[in-house]
């Protein structure tokens, strides 16, 4: 079973893996399985380390259950639609165990699967 794995330290908020997904999966506007959710802006205080950018607002993206982690495509030896869309490159598809290698201990990550 394949994952993905998000930077999420470097998505930007496109969009542009929704709308791939809604075109992979023939749906509707509103529709996709994967969405991206929008945390911030949140101002911190200065006493968590954060000196010249007391500041957080990322984007992060979830799957909903109409994704099928691109069966298709991935028997294929494609890509995911939504990961070879990405422009901001901060999405990797594979096996979950060697997709956590990357995690670095200095950005934020996030593992999505089913
Ligand atoms: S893996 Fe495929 S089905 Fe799942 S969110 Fe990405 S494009 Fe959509
Ligand atoms: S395409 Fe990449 S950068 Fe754009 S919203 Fe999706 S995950 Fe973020």
């Amino acid at each position: 079973m394949n994952s993905i794995l998000v930077n999420y330290e470097y998505c930007t908020g496109c969009r542009s893996c929704e709308l791939a997904c809604r075109n992979e999966l023939g749906l509707t506007a509103g529709q996709s399985g994967i969405v991206i959710t929008e945390v911030g802006p949140i101002e911190f205080n200065a006493d968590i380390g954060l000196a010249g950018e007391p500041y957080d607002w990322v984007y992060m993206p979830v799957l909903t259950r109409a994704c099928n982690l691109c069966e298709t495509r991935s028997q294929q030896g494609k890509l995911p639609s939504c990961v070879q869309s990405c422009q901001a490159w901060c999405m990797y598809f594979g096996e979950p165990q060697k997709l956590v290698t990357k995690i670095d201990g200095k950005t934020r990550w996030a593992l999505l699967g089913k």
